[in-house]
């Protein structure tokens, strides 16, 4: 594949922009390709090469590129009778209404710009409603560039994980292992009147993916409701992906609090929210003292189009479409990791999939879950599938970057960079692109 063209944006980007990209995670090695423009399911480079295209955006995109005629109507028509005006618009309310209908924790809900300010918000939020300081968040779950999450360790022993965040932030987050009832159980006795809520993504969706053991988030649940606590379910990549217009939540059927959103919420335009019942939103300012703002929150394209993508959802074979290829690879990819690598583990669920590189095979890898690790007690794979995100961090997470990334792309199939993000199906994605992912896969692995 040429890619003479990419390598020269990127030599120029390097110039005017910090790593050449802005977002961290778009830098692949030796250097991105950089997109001229999505068709469907695929994406077409700079250089004219086309890609089947399993990273959607990071998750947004669950039409792939070409967005339905309702969908482009209203976009088209909110922006060009002018894009924003720091006034209300009658789509915020229409938008909210849906996703209070459909999602079992939303009363009422609070349109912001970014997973990441949702996710803020929802923290900020937590502490001014309880009164309390500390948040428990997952080692290894990722809530966006935010000060109170972006750190790493034990409760009591937590620093930031990265340059820049006062280490007198981390002592009010208490990290703890995923899918450790006890270690939650735990981090309660010892704490738990002054933890304001805890936050979490009801799949590890952001290192791995890794399902909840069965009971993990009722313990949670039930930890939280005996704390007076909040339970908060970031479901920013879960969110109307998982579990269809219910969200994750309903899947699970655990109710959470707060919930927060982006994504495919906004429709493929910038987005988050966060969702719960009314006494504890109604603290947001300006009906409470929770200062929340935003000059372009409830932006009335982003609106529209996270309006009429979640209505398209309603009316037509949306998540059969997705759930059904998404289990199409995962069941796939299984065999093909049972013949020619039986230590990797295949994961996901509904339309999200992913490989963790583990090191321990099974002893009889065709015994184990057959479209996606389950955290089922009876598969053979029980005692070592990843349960953590410690457990995808000790992954052959190089082999990954450095060999099958490498590998795919030259072969015309757009995964995600690293280890630990996932890859989604759309519905503009056809059986042909999964033979062909497979067939990739097959050779690469
Ligand atoms: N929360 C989760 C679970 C995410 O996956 C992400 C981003 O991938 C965020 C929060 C942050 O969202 P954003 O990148 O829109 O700020």
């Amino acid at each position: 594949m040429n890619h003479e063209r990419s390598r020269e944006l990127y030599d120029r980007a390097l110039s005017v922009m910090p790593g050449g990209v802005n977002s961290s995670v778009r830098a692949n090695m030796p250097h991105p390709f950089f997109i001229e423009r999505g068709d469907g399911g695929h994406v077409i480079d700079a250089d004219g090469n086309r890609y089947i295209d399993w990273v959607m955006g990071y998750g947004p995109l669950l039409y792939g590129h070409d967005m339905p005629e309702p969908v482009e109507a209203a976009v088209q028509s909110h922006a060009s009778a002018g894009p924003m005006y720091g006034a209300p618009t009658g789509i915020e309310v229409e938008h909210a209404e849906f996703v209070a209908r459909h999602v079992p924790s939303v009363e009422s809900i609070r349109f912001v710009n970014s997973g990441t300010e949702a996710t803020v918000s929802a923290v900020r939020l937590a502490r001014g409603y309880t009164g309390r300081d500390k948040v428990v968040v997952m080692q290894g779950g990722y809530h966006g560039a935010q000060e109170s999450t972006l750190v790493e360790g034990e409760p009591g022993d937590a620093h930031p994980s990265t340059a820049g965040i006062p280490e007198s932030f981390a002592e009010h987050t208490l990290p703890i292992p995923f899918n450790d009832p006890e270690a939650a159980a735990e981090v309660f006795e010892e704490h738990g009147d002054d933890i304001a809520a805890v936050l979490v993504e009801p799949i590890l969706a952001n290192m791995g993916i890794v399902m909840p053991v069965d009971g993990y988030h009722e313990t949670l649940r039930d930890l939280c409701d005996d704390h007076g606590s909040l339970l908060i379910f970031d479901e920013v990549i879960t969110g109307f992906r998982v579990g269809g217009l219910g969200c994750a939540q309903s899947k699970f059927g655990v109710t959470p609090d707060v919930t927060t959103f982006g994504k495919i919420i906004g429709g493929g335009f910038p987005v988050g929210a966060i969702g719960g019942q009314a006494e504890i939103i109604e603290h947001f300012t300006p009906a409470g003292d929770v200062f929340q703002s935003g000059t372009f929150s409830g932006h009335p394209v982003t609106m529209a189009a996270g309006h009429e993508y979640l209505k398209y959802a309603a009316e037509n074979d949306v998540y059969e479409h997705v759930n059904r290829l998404g289990r199409k690879l995962r069941e796939g990819i299984t065999e093909i990791c049972a013949e020619r690598a039986p230590e990797y583990t295949v994961v996901g669920t509904d339309s999200m999939f992913k490989t963790i590189f583990t090191r321990d095979a099974p002893d009889d890898p065709s015994e184990c879950c057959p479209a996606g690790c389950r955290q089922d007690p009876d598969c053979g794979r029980f005692e070592t599938c990843p349960k953590t995100g410690a457990d995808v961090a000790a992954a052959e997470t190089d082999r990954w970057e450095r060999v099958f990334w490498q590998e795919m792309t030259d072969r015309g199939v757009f995964l995600t960079a690293n280890q630990f993000e996932c890859q989604f199906t759309s519905y503009a994605h056809t059986e042909e692109d999964v033979e062909r992912t497979l067939e990739a896969y097959r050779e690469a692995l």
